[in-house]
């Protein structure tokens, strides 16, 4: 049985990845922070096994990944979904405001990855898909912090697909664009009227879409590495 472990598995995409995976009979870790009903809802629904740690700390990682690798041996696949968004000004972004989209969306990713590249390298086989954005991309007004942090994933990406190419390991990246989730829960109805008429689609994307893409990545591509696979209707061209 394949192993997968989906950070930030609790909402949004991340939350569809885990019902993706396991409809394809992965055994699937679901990785959260604080969304702890909702964790224990969708474990229940899929079966997949909860583990709670705080991305961007690393005695919270580590724990988490001794307890897989003690507990079930290995990880075949990371979903390094986990983020966080805030848009603000630039000129309103704090010192912390910059290290907490930092620490959550990039340093969390480099922690979980490093826990288990060890062991992918010593398997010679791996598949590490992280989760980037459009405006990782091009960059999006108001929100500097984080379209930052998405380029960040980018080159992290395509700097460790070189690195690991040669131990049969493939990373990834998936660049969503306007995914109804949580995280856009301050758009209004208008504002995704308008998005949508921006997207050569004509509407915006939903998790269970972005999800597929991942599970492609993870389950059927075999010759796919350091690419960054826009999900976004069109929208970046
Ligand atoms: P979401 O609905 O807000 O869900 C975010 C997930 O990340 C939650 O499960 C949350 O878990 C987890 N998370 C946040 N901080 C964490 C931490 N410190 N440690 C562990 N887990 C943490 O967001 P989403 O829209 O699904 O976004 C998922 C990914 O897609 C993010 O990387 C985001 O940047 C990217 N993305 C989203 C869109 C979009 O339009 N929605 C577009 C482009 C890219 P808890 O609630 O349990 O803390």
């Amino acid at each position: 049985m394949k192993n997968v472990l989906i950070t930030g598995g609790s909402k949004g995409i991340g939350k569809e990845c885990v019902y993706a995976f396991s409809k394809k009979g992965y055994r699937v870790f679901l990785n959260y922070n604080k969304s702890e009903e909702e964790a224990k809802r969708i474990s229940e629904e899929t079966g997949a096994v909860i583990v709670k740690a705080n991305i961007s700390k690393s005695d919270e990682v580590k724990k988490m990944a001794d307890f897989i690798h003690s507990q079930y041996g290995k990880i075949d696949v990371i979903v390094n979904n986990a983020g966080i968004a805030e848009q603000k000004l630039f000129t309103d972004i704090t010192e912390n405001d910059w290290d907490n989209i930092f620490n959550i969306n990039v340093k969390g990713m480099f922690l979980v990855t490093k826990e288990f590249a060890d062991d992918m390298i010593f398997r010679k086989s791996g598949k590490i898909i992280n989760i980037s954005s459009m405006w990782g991309i091009t960059g999006g007004s108001c929100e500097v912090h984080y379209s930052a942090s998405k380029a960040a994933v980018i080159g992290f990406t395509k700097a460790l697909a070189k690195e690991l190419g040669p131990s049969g390991i493939c990373v990834n990246c998936v660049a969503p664009g306007v995914i109804k989730t949580d995280m856009n829960r301050n758009l209004t109805e208008d504002d995704y009227r308008e998005l949508s008429e921006e997207t050569p689609l004509g509407r915006i994307g939903s998790a269970e879409e972005v999800a597929k893409v991942i599970v492609f990545l993870a389950d059927d591509a075999s010759f796919i590495t350091g690419q960054v696979i826009n999900v976004d209707g069109g929208m970046v061209i």
